[in-house]
Formats: structure tokens, sequence, C-alpha cells
């Protein structure tokens, strides 16, 4: 009889601590994914804030120079982990020695290590560089292409940079989902998700694809809203021209 008191006793507690430890695991789970959001309520906040940020910052545009889709993409690779600024310092001698995919593709890799070694990471980028020149060579005829399947097929590409060159280079809207995009989209409850991809797809949903300038600028705003006001650290948001929109506003403790 004692014996099976004692097992009873002991199932009891096991079964406490496992719904101790699920408890805390969905409590995780749940802070990790952050608000859930509405997303009717998030789309009337889009339409609130796109303006006021078109006004704020009327000339918002990539940071990083280019002349051309190809050198969109070599900066966008050179770009990851790595400051605009040191990529703008890096790349008017690089076009000048690389006119475009032939000389990317024919240099020894070493070289093109070696002139972009100040970006970090100058292996893998010098690799997928070098890789990328020659895919387009091979497959599209020297020319970058311009949709977004076929730009995921070129080494180091991934959505990020494929909705960069799309946007930036042929016009074609497309959000780019950067630290400050993400950041940002979490403060303003446009989405509960972190994962760039999810979170492009949540935005996609509730951003216009062309008013107020459209997936394309939509991400400048943010980007340019993010480095000036809405920083990672202390946020502005006595400055914050959307403070009123924004359900963050002087909640962010760090
Ligand atoms: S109110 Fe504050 S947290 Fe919200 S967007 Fe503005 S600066 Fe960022």
């Amino acid at each position: 009889m004692k014996k099976t008191m004692k097992t009873k006793t002991a199932t009891s507690t096991t079964t406490k601590k496992t719904a101790t430890t699920t408890g805390a695991k969905a409590t995780a789970k749940a802070k990790a994914a952050g608000p859930s959001v509405d997303k009717e309520q998030a789309r009337r906040r889009v339409e609130k804030i796109m303006p006021i940020l078109a006004k704020a910052y009327p000339n918002a545009t990539i940071a990083l120079r280019h002349e051309n889709p190809f050198q969109l993409l070599v900066a966008t690779i050179l770009s990851a982990q790595c400051t605009d600024v040191r990529v703008n310092e890096v790349t008017p001698g690089l076009f000048r020695k690389y006119s475009g995919p032939a000389d990317f593709a024919r240099a020894p890799l070493a070289q093109i290590e070696e002139d972009i070694k100040s970006t970090g990471f100058y292996r893998n980028k010098a690799k997928s560089i070098q890789a990328a020149s020659r895919k387009i060579i091979e497959e599209f005829d020297g020319r970058v292409p311009a949709d977004m399947e076929s730009l995921l097929t070129l080494p180091g590409v991934g959505r990020k940079t494929a909705n960069c060159i799309l946007g930036n280079a042929f016009g074609v809207p497309g959000i780019t989902c950067d630290t400050h995009v993400i950041r940002l989209s979490r403060r303003l409850e446009l989405s509960a998700h972190s994962d760039p991809v999810k979170l492009e797809f949540d935005l996609m949903e509730i951003v216009p694809q062309r008013k107020w300038g459209g997936w394309t600028m939509f991400s400048h705003y943010l980007i340019w809203h993010g480095r000036r006001v809405c920083k990672a650290r202390k946020p502005a948001c006595d400055q914050c021209p959307i403070s009123a929109y924004c359900p963050s506003a002087f909640q962010v403790d760090r």
C-alpha cells in the first residue's frame, strides 16, 4: 500500500515538473515570438506612418553607392557584417579595377580577397562574388537577372540581397528585411516575426505594394528612421514623428 502511495506521489511530482517545464518553454517561446499582431490594426498603422515617414525622409534611398545592377550586387554582398560606409570606401577603387563580372570571373581569388579584405569575412565574400560573376556570364548572358527566382540561384544571394537589387536597380517592388526593418517592425507591432523571410511575407500583406513609394521605399523609410531616431539602444521617442502610432513609444528600456 505504502509503495503504491509513494509511486503516486512520485508520479504527481513528475507530472508537476513536466507541466512547469512545458509552461516555462511555452512562455519562452511566446516571448521569443513577441506580441501577437492583429493584421488589420497593423495595416491601419502602416497607412498612418508611411506618409509621415515619407515626409520626414523625402531623400531616403539606398546608402550603397553603385552605378549598375552588378555593382549593387557586389556592394550588397560586401555589406554583410560590414557598415555601408566601409563598403563605400572600398567599392570605388574595386570597380575601377574590376569593370564587370568578366573581370571578377578571371581574377585570381586571392587577389579579390586582398582587394576586399577590409570589409571582413573576405574569403567567403570573394568566393561568392567570383562564383556569382561566373554564373552571370554562363547563364544570364553577362547581365544580373531581374527576377527573384533567378537572383536566388546566384551564390551569396538570399532574399534580402535579391529584394535590395530588385527594388533599387530594377524598380521591382521588394521589402529588404535588414536589422533596422526587423527591429522597427517589432516595435511598431507590424509582425510578430524576427525571422527575415517570415517578416517579409507578413509585411507584404500589410504594406501597399506601390503607394507612398511602396515596398522598396517602406524599407528605406524604416532603415533611415532606424539609423537616425529609432536606434537599437535608446530610441529617441521624444523626437519621433510617428510616436502617436507606435505601441512601443517610451517603453523601450534599453
Ligand atoms: S516611438 Fe520610439 S520606439 Fe516607436 S518608432 Fe518612434 S522612436 Fe521607435
